[in-house]
């Protein structure tokens, strides 16, 4: 049977009579597929819906890929929780412009979604160019992005093999929206319209985002910080689940090093919006990550071996550090 029609058919049987996006996981399918993600990954539906999202007003949108809430102000988080990465995207808006901070997976219509969400202009700058982030690029005229190799490659998008993994058995409980055609499903190519660096400033009006470069889970990975309401959107850079060190293209001492910058940053911010699982954490956290790292340095930390990596606890979150990265 071909792998595809086989993926099919699994996730036909695992579609719940109820497509209610607040109904959580319908079915458990076999995910020995989801590796390198951590310890304690075979379940992952199992913490659905989690809790944190009930605190935010949820907005109705079109399709039932989707959640969306009002996390602050003029912040909308557009929220995937049927697939395994649970995706969170932004968008940030001002009085004059919006910004959406990544597109998600490219599974669902998240332009669609924008167009329900606001009347302004959007841009799109991706926190860093993982698949996960960039897969509704495509649908934007405007998108802002680093000027480095890692990102043009990216840029170029994927064929169907190399994103196949997000669909696989055990990554998907929801049914895949309609008219999506999980045989051609790829990352789509985009353009970089404007670049951005170290320090640039994007005014939406009435609200000033400025650009932090923050190497580390990637090496385009950059977080915003929204001075003038102490948010922060940091992407993969913090959330609570595995953070990644080890993975193709991450840089654990440049994590380390970014670690350490938020962590001064910590009085000019009172929340933080994180890219995966649930969409705003304190800022606490910004510290107790800078710790984190300099445990790990010491050879203090507790850790497990998962899929051959050391993956250090750290209650909330953990790191996951590839085996020989560091001395102790
Ligand atoms: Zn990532």
């Amino acid at each position: 049977m071909p792998l595809m029609l086989l993926i099919m058919l699994t996730c036909m049987a695992c579609q719940s009579d109820d497509p209610s996006p607040a109904s959580g996981p319908a079915a458990v399918v076999d995910n020995d597929q989801v590796e390198n993600r951590g310890a304690g990954k075979d379940d992952w539906w199992n913490a659905l819906p989690r809790p944190e999202w009930s605190a935010f007003e949820r907005i109705d949108v079109a399709g039932h890929w989707f959640e969306v809430y009002r996390v602050r102000d003029r912040v909308y988080a557009i929220y995937e929780p049927g697939q395994f990465e649970e995706v969170i995207s932004f968008l940030i808006e001002g009085d004059e412009r919006a910004l959406l901070f990544d597109t998600g997976l490219g599974i669902g219509d998240i332009g669609a979604v924008v167009d329900e969400l606001t009347d302004l202009d959007v841009a799109v700058l991706n926190s860093h160019t993982h698949y996960d982030h960039i897969g509704g690029n495509y649908q934007f005229d405007s998108i802002y992005g680093r000027d480095t190799g890692y990102t043009k490659a990216r840029a170029a998008g994927t064929d169907t093999a190399t994103v196949a993994e997000f669909l696989s058995p055990g990554w998907v409980w929801k049914d895949l929206p309609e008219g999506f055609d999980a045989d051609t499903y790829r990352i789509r190519p985009f353009d970089i319209s404007t670049i951005v660096g170290e320090g640039d400033t994007i005014d939406l009006g009435g609200r000033t985002l400025e650009v932090l470069l923050t190497p580390g889970h990637a090496p385009d990975a950059l977080c915003l910080i929204d001075r003038g309401n102490r948010l922060l959107f940091v992407g993969d850079t913090f959330y609570l689940a595995p953070l990644y060190t080890h993975i193709e293209g991450s840089d654990y001492s440049a994590y380390a090093d970014t670690a350490a910058r938020l962590a001064a940053l910590a009085a000019d911010v009172d929340t933080v919006m994180t890219a995966h699982n649930v969409p705003v954490v304190s800022s606490d956290y910004l510290a107790e990550l800078d710790a984190a790292f300099d445990t790990i340095a010491a050879g203090s930390g507790d850790y497990v071996q998962t899929d051959g990596n050391r993956e250090y606890d750290f209650g909330d979150f953990s790191v996951i550090v590839r085996e020989g990265e560091i001395e102790n």
